[in-house]
């Protein structure tokens, strides 16, 4: 039965994974479709191959997750904690930022990796053919591409300890800026996004950039590793 409990988990994470993805992108399709009226208008068959290539993922990414879960519920497995004070409470908000970066620091190595022009027809052409992207496209990848994304949270809770509201907020944060990033406008305030803090966050005039110049821009929530590696060219005049 044990095979059976984990097949179920497996499921229910993908349900879940994929009522996120059409739940979040949806909302900010139509925030999109009410700011910038027929913006994204003539993209209909390209927003249904991206909704396609996203439920897709949403099942590659239930697998490890449903898996790590199960053996979470199960056996103890994962650093994830349930108590306030396992943990000094100075650590709560560090555990996040953690787990942003390192996030951050994979996906800009397997992106740049993936803009190699081999790997890129196998694996990352899917994600590219969304000419501009919508909010549609959050989860728009090759099946490898996925599962090279979908083994990151499932392997960071076996590594960092993270109080378990605290890995809610990072998969919030993952979310909501893996849709906006996507949706072709600046949903923050010019006040932040040209300030001193928001010179080291990616939003969507950052992504935008990437998705008309290629190379460029490879990172995901910081600017970090594209300033370092000189890879930064700034935002997109369009977004
Ligand atoms: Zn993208
Ligand atoms: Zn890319």
């Amino acid at each position: 039965m044990t095979w059976l409990a984990i097949l179920l988990s497996m499921l229910a994470m993908t349900a879940i994974v994929a009522l996120r993805y059409l739940a979040a992108s949806g909302v900010f399709a139509m925030l999109t479709q009410r700011v910038r009226p027929g913006y994204h208008s003539r993209l209909g068959p390209q927003i249904r191959r991206e909704i396609g290539w996203s439920l897709a993922s949403a099942a590659i990414y239930g697998i490890p997750a449903g898996l790590v879960a199960w053996g979470w519920q199960e056996h103890g497995w994962t650093r994830i904690y349930t108590a306030w004070d396992s943990w000094p409470l100075w650590y709560l908000p560090l555990a996040p930022l953690l787990y942003l970066f390192a996030h951050d620091t994979w996906f800009y190595w397997t992106h740049r990796l993936m803009h190699r022009p081999r790997w890129f027809r196998s694996m990352h052409a899917v994600h590219h053919a969304s000419r501009p992207p919508t909010a549609w496209a959050a989860m728009s990848f090759h099946p490898w591409e996925a599962l090279t994304g979908a083994v990151v949270i499932p392997a960071l809770v076996f590594i960092i300890p993270i109080h378990v509201a605290m890995l809610g907020l990072v998969l919030l944060v993952m979310t909501v800026m893996g849709v906006t990033n996507h949706m072709g406008w600046e949903m923050f305030p010019r006040a932040l996004v040209h300030s001193k803090l928001g010179s080291w966050l990616i939003t969507a005039s950052h992504h935008q950039r990437h998705h008309e110049e290629y190379r460029c821009n490879y990172g995901l929530y910081f600017r970090f590793w594209d300033r370092v590696c000189g890879t930064d060219r700034g935002l997109s005049p369009n977004a």
